[in-house]
């Protein structure tokens, strides 16, 4: 009997972890529970009479990218489909009330004066799989001050004002809060896997899109969606996608039942070759 308790837990063990391999973040365990729709809220900013369609097309523009990029990676355009839509000022109520959209994304100046310039956007997760990203696009005007990290001197960016404009940074911001709400966390920043990488250009770019602390960066560096995201995604859902995303379950019971009958073959075997000597 022993032993069909230690072949149940390698099994399960090396079956959970092909699931989760590839989910190298902190958990969160939070999970859409189909091909989201995700609802981009029209607003007006009459200071910045042109914000609302820069942001709306910037928002697109982040949840296509997304999409495209987990396509590529498994080949199954309706797994990872995400149906991005516009939500005008006069359906807003409507479209929420009813529970239409899986992510909304909506558009704020500035953070709570009291905040300061803790940061830039934020995402509220619900268990139901639902999520709300408030995105703040007022451009911040940024000092830079030397600093020494790990024997190498970087100027370092420090947040001293907004202005009038938008984020220059907005489109990475809407990625990493989109990463939020398909169940990333943060790396951590200890991790071996945070810091960054060089462009063919030569200019730094981020090796996770879900990286917190910005602190360190250089400040012409910049975030993208990597393929490491894009492995923690997968990892995540499994090669089904939004599409099915407990099917890393079926994977494991799959695999349990595949191998636990292997070894319960086993099992029998030896006991009879046993019973044989005897
Ligand atoms: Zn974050």
């Amino acid at each position: 009997m022993k032993i069909i308790i230690i072949l149940f837990l390698i099994l399960l063990t090396t079956s959970t972890q092909e699931a989760f391999a590839q989910f190298y973040y902190d958990e969160i365990n939070h999970r859409l529970t189909q091909n989201p729709v995700v609802c981009t809220l029209e607003f007006s900013d009459s200071s910045l009479p042109q914000a609302n369609q820069i942001l709306v097309d910037e928002a697109k523009l982040a949840v296509k990218d997304w999409e495209k990029k987990l396509v590529d990676h498994t080949g199954n355009p309706q797994d990872w489909a995400m149906d991005f839509r516009v939500i005008t000022i006069d359906d807003q109520q409507r479209f929420l009330d009813d529970a239409f959209c899986d992510i909304i994304i909506r558009f704020e100046r500035e953070p709570p004066t009291e905040d300061g310039f803790e940061y830039v956007g934020y995402t509220d997760l619900y268990p139901s799989g639902l999520s709300d990203i408030t995105i703040f696009y007022l451009e911040i005007v940024y000092v830079y001050e030397e600093k020494l990290i790990d024997g190498e001197l970087w100027n370092i960016p420090v947040p001293s004002q907004y202005v009038n404009s938008i984020d220059p940074h907005v489109g990475e911001t809407l990625r990493h809060e989109l990463g939020h709400s398909m169940g990333l966390a943060h790396i951590p920043p200890d991790s071996k896997n945070s810091g960054w990488d060089y462009d063919s250009e030569g200019i730094p770019v981020g090796r996770s899109i879900m990286i917190e602390d910005f602190e360190e960066f250089p400040p012409e560096g910049y975030f993208e969606i990597r393929p490491y995201d894009i492995q923690a995604v997968i990892g995540w859902y499994g090669d089904d996608g939004f599409s099915d995303p407990y099917s890393f379950l079926w994977d494991s019971l799959a695999g349990i039942l595949v191998f636990g009958g292997i070894a319960a073959i086993v099992i029998y075997f030896t006991r009879r070759r046993k019973k044989e000597r005897v």
